[in-house]
């Protein structure tokens, strides 16, 4: 399941764990599934384990959607730093971090999934083909299960993380590890058709917006799928950030589309990208607009309406390009 070097990663984090009093965990800004799953499980997991030590999840912002998990978090402000273990979970760069005092700590452990373009940390766990850190997270405590506890909740937080970032294990990150992790937390007796219900279940307002997003989405001519949920659209449905942000994975189904991109109003100013893909990479097309991700799921940031118009362009050109050179794709 894992090589030698991940065994030694493994093995010095958790010497980590043990030699530090306090350790203060954090994750990504605007936070998913796996970015709370994977911070509250292994932080529930040390507490568990070592009730001795002082274990703070520390972060500024919060999901409404995942609020039925009842995590706390503590504000970032409020935190002492100084001699403390930081975990940072899910977070590809510094500049990601939700927490922005983490780096006061005395060391610090990166475990994350994402593509490493700007390494941080003192020790680093970093898999970019792992389905999610929750998946990573799961191997760590399955690795070390007759040393560290765990419960019902610990197996729920690593579960949504996991099934939350492979799609319910759609995407081609889905492996053999995966399932068996996953099958590893569901023996502790997760209400897995609960967990879905609230994972998915919408206000009529939102299938209204639904349809309105089917109804004024665009297509390039070589499946480029797009659309703009601007601020009037925002207020008219009073859409929350997370029913705005899933505008995009309602354009993921369609034939011959292989690129679909959610442009979002961002209150500041700015339009949130955010990129999906088969089988066409599209990463490096968010890089180019000051954002990064994985090969199939990525984000980023245009400042006007020309700009948003030249990324649909780029991106049309590269599924052009692709759907010339590649056969295969549906
Ligand atoms: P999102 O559309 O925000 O869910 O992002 C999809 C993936 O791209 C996630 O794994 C994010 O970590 C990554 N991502 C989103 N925005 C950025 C950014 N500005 N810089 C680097 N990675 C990003």
């Amino acid at each position: 399941m894992s090589d030698c070097s991940t065994t030694k990663l493994k093995e010095a984090i958790l010497e980590k764990i043990i030699a530090y009093d306090r350790i203060i965990i954090a994750r990504h800004v605007r936070p998913d599934g796996d970015a709370i799953g994977s911070a509250h499980g292994l932080a529930r997991i040390i507490s568990l384990s070592f009730p001795e030590k002082e274990v703070i999840v520390s972060d500024q912002d919060k999901s409404d959607f995942l609020a039925f998990l009842e995590t706390e978090e503590q504000d970032p402000d409020s935190v002492d730093y100084k001699g403390a273990l930081a975990i940072v979970l899910d977070t590809g760069n510094v500049e990601r971090i939700s927490n922005k005092h983490i780096q006061k700590s005395r060391e610090l452990i990166k475990i994350d999934h994402h593509i490493d373009n700007t390494p941080y940390g003192d020790i680093s766990w970093v898999e970019e083909k792992r389905s999610s850190t929750s998946e990573m997270v799961t191997e760590f405590l399955y690795t070390f299960r007759d040393k560290l506890k765990y419960d019902k909740k610990v197996a729920l937080l690593l579960y949504t993380g996991i099934i939350t970032d492979c799609g319910n294990f759609k995407y081609e990150c889905t492996t053999g590890d995966t399932l068996r992790y996953a099958a590893f937390l569901l023996d502790e007796g997760i209400d897995i058709s609960t967990l879905h219900a609230h994972l998915e279940l919408e206000s009529f307002s939102y299938f209204k917006f639904q349809a309105h997003v089917y109804e004024k989405m665009q297509i390039t001519e070589n499946g480029v799928a797009y659309i703009y949920v601007d601020k009037e659209m925002q207020e008219r449905f009073n859409l929350s950030k997370t029913q705005q942000s899933n505008s995009v994975d309602m354009m993921q189904n369609i034939r011959g589309s292989l690129i679909w991109i959610a442009f979002i109003d961002n209150p500041e100013g700015d339009i949130r990208v955010r990129l999906r893909s088969r089988f066409v990479p599209i990463n490096s097309l968010a890089e180019k607009y000051s954002g990064g991700g994985h090969a199939n799921a990525a984000g980023a940031t245009v400042h006007s309406v020309k700009e948003l118009k030249a990324l649909v362009k780029e991106a049309d050109d590269i599924l052009k390009d692709y759907k010339a050179k590649n056969g295969g794709w549906i």
